[in-house]
């Protein structure tokens, strides 16, 4: 069969992603991304957007993923031999699976691109007949619920034009996912990019500020001498207490160690035990009760910090808690998803210098993962190849 190189558009929405003008980066899986919204997929424009202002940045991933009808009616027309008309009737239904919306790389008659004008991979039909699914997951938690609600009264009901599906997850996961599509997100051959992992890092932190004025015009990010506690803003420069200072180089670090030897980070290039030099110097490690000496074990220890709950903003007042026991948060050993698993092995295929912590160790707090999948084009497509179908 006739493979696509898949492209799914993997972005956060929300106030996070400014790149600027085409971010269709080429990726480790020939996965490309474009969060500039400049692809026309056959969208009567703007007003399809939804409007995603009040979710803090970080905590809705965007997926899209085309589908053929010309296939979708073949299968049930020519294999399943329906009537047209029952054929169009039991496509009006079809909701894709989660997995099906937002897996790297997509299924017959599922397909990416980032073409223009994309044609079937499958059976080559232009784009009169593809219709297109946007997908977005949201985090669930206080950060969001109130938002979502609002977002969700907002939306059409007839026809099922919106599918609300939910999810159970953990924070471990949505953290690894959300530093996967950051690391997606970000060309990491520019050095800008480590100001806008910085940025979203702290948007992911403190989502109740205005990040936008904050990095306006911001040349660096560094550490400061003066603070304990928070940040500020010297002309072109943001300060950041030595603890947030480390958890953005710990940020950027796990982020860039799979494109280069060590990671990218605001202080150059570290190796692993650079790395934990820095995090122990800066206090971080104290302030966090890790008492290793091994950078392996440290290293496991900080990401489990980060992995332990996914509203880093409550986290911060329970700042010493390192394990995850003793706290007020609901400890559960899920495994990672599969798909983080697999990725992982793709990804690192060649040399790292530690690998992240073992599933089991990982102590999480359960997530719920609300997935709003938009059929509006799909409805719209169906309706119009259903008509040349039955003319
Ligand atoms: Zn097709």
């Amino acid at each position: 069969m006739e493979r696509s190189s898949h492209g799914h558009r993997h972005g956060q929405s929300g106030r996070g992603f400014r790149l600027t003008a085409c971010c269709l980066l080429p990726h480790v899986f020939s996965v490309s991304l474009c969060l500039c919204g400049q692809f026309d997929f056959g969208m009567p424009a703007k007003q399809r957007e939804l409007d995603l202002t009040e979710f803090p940045s970080g905590t809705v991933t965007e997926y899209t993923t085309l589908v053929c009808l010309a296939c979708i009616f073949d299968i049930f027309t020519k294999q399943l031999n329906l009537a047209p008309r029952t054929a169009f009737s039991e496509i009006k239904r079809h909701t894709p699976t989660i997995e099906e919306l937002t897996s790297r790389a997509a299924m017959r008659p599922y397909f990416d691109s980032e073409e223009k004008h994309p044609h079937c991979p499958y059976c080559g039909s232009a784009k009169r007949w593809l219709a297109r699914f946007d997908t977005y997951c949201i985090e669930g938690g206080k950060t969001t619920d109130a938002a979502r609600r609002a977002l969700l009264r907002k939306l059409p009901k007839a026809e099922d034009q919106f599918v609300l599906q939910e999810k159970k997850s953990d924070s471990g996961a949505v953290f690894f996912e959300w530093l996967d599509t950051l690391g997606r997100s970000l060309d990491l051959n520019d050095e800008a990019w480590l100001i806008d992992a910085s940025r979203m890092y702290l948007e992911r932190r403190e989502p109740k500020t205005n990040w936008d004025e904050v990095f306006d015009e911001l040349r660096a990010v560094r550490r400061s001498s003066r603070l304990s506690e928070g940040w500020e803003r010297d002309g072109a420069r943001l300060f950041l207490a030595p603890g947030i200072y480390s958890e953005a180089l710990l940020i950027q670090y796990l982020v860039s160690r799979s494109h280069a030897h060590g990671g990218l980070t605001l202080e150059g290039r570290l190796t692993l035990v650079e790395l934990v030099r820095r995090l122990r110097y800066s206090g971080y490690l104290e302030q966090l009760g890790i008492t290793e000496r091994d950078p392996g074990e440290v290293f496991e220890k900080v990401v489990n910090h980060l992995a332990a709950t996914h509203e880093w903003s409550r986290a911060r007042v329970s700042r010493s808690v390192s394990t995850g026991s003793g706290s007020d948060r609901v400890a559960s050993k899920k495994s990672k998803p599969k798909k983080a698993a697999a990725k992982k092995s793709a990804k690192k295929s060649s040399k790292k210098k530690a690998s992240l912590p073992e599933p089991e160790v990982i102590s999480t707090e359960p997530v719920k993962l609300h997935y709003l999948i938009d059929r509006r084009d799909f409805l719209e497509k169906a309706k119009s190849v259903y008509a040349s179908y039955a003319g």
